[in-house]
């Protein structure tokens, strides 16, 4: 991703793709000092984007890594890495860490805060599982307690846990890995939120411990549009057993159905697809 043509914004600049590099002692880098957001511009327009530099503010705050930009600000650069990179249907990504300077130790209350923000095309995160539903193996890893860390702030530190079980759920030849929180409850996958169906109702894990994921409370709002009952619960892996129909949501993943989740197999049901395609519908509307 580091050799390519383009521009990123970089602390209130646009620099050349290349060119967009950071210091090896940067504190991010080191102690995973770092929040991000992962957005999606269709036709031009990022779908929810207020709400993503809002959530990047606050995970700022959650993290104690002070932003030094407004919502307007984060609004207005996303904006012009866009029009400058003259992509219509785009992932956006922002990040902001703790950078490189004066502290090279835990503490780096001296060290500048920094963000950027790059926009890159990028298709279906689950390929071809969009269709055909996607196979998730189930983590060895755990989602924290809200006592071990600021569970609700998508910061990269929380995404090592993310990146070990994707990894061990790949070599296994799954496309993704579902994982428990450390109750032993069904949480999340490692970039989407997980619902269920059974007998018309919609069963999803109540987000105690977890991002409630913008592209989740999307989801939720179609279901109760339709009348789907939508039950927000403490799930036990075991009941997977009687869901009959599996989906993913997240920025990236959008809708996409889920065939199999360890043992457990789920069909590609009518309420899957037609979630998914009117996910489709609006973000680009
Ligand atoms: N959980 C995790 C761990 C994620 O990385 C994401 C993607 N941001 C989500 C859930 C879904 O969040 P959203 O719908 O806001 O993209």
């Amino acid at each position: 991703y580091d050799d390519r043509d383009g521009v990123i914004w970089m602390d209130g600049e646009l620099v050349n793709w290349r060119d967009a590099k950071v210091h090896i002692l940067t504190h991010g880098l080191h102690y995973g000092s770092s929040v991000f957001e992962g957005e999606r511009a269709y036709n031009g327009k990022i779908f929810k984007s207020r709400e993503h530099s809002e959530r990047l503010l606050k995970s700022g705050e959650y993290m104690d890594i002070p932003i030094p930009y407004s919502v307007d600000e984060i609004e207005a650069a996303k904006e012009e890495v866009l029009t400058a990179s003259g992509l219509q249907n785009a992932y956006v990504r922002a990040v902001c860490w703790r950078g490189s300077g004066d502290d090279m130790g835990v503490a780096s209350a001296r060290n500048p805060v920094r963000m950027a923000v790059a926009a890159w095309e990028w298709g279906a995160y689950y390929g071809d599982a969009k269709f055909k539903g996607a196979k998730l193996d189930i983590a060895k890893w755990k989602r924290p307690s809200p006592e071990t860390i600021p569970c609700f702030a998508k910061a990269a530190g929380l995404y090592m846990i993310c990146t070990m079980s994707k990894h061990a759920a790949e070599a296994k030849g799954c496309s993704d890995a579902m994982m428990l929180d450390y109750r032993g409850y069904v949480a999340e996958a490692t970039g989407a939120n997980l619902f269920f169906v059974k007998d018309g109702e919609v069963h999803t894990p109540k987000p105690d411990c977890f991002l409630n994921g913008i592209t989740r409370q999307t989801v939720v709002g179609m279901l109760q549009e339709r009348g789907v009952t939508v039950i927000e619960r403490h799930i036990m892996p075991e009941e997977l057993e009687g869901f009959e129909q599996c989906w993913l949501t997240g920025t990236a993943a959008e809708v996409t159905p889920v065939g199999q989740i360890g043992d457990y197999t789920f069909e590609v049901g009518a309420l899957a697809r037609d979630i998914a395609e009117s996910y489709e519908k609006l973000v680009r509307a």
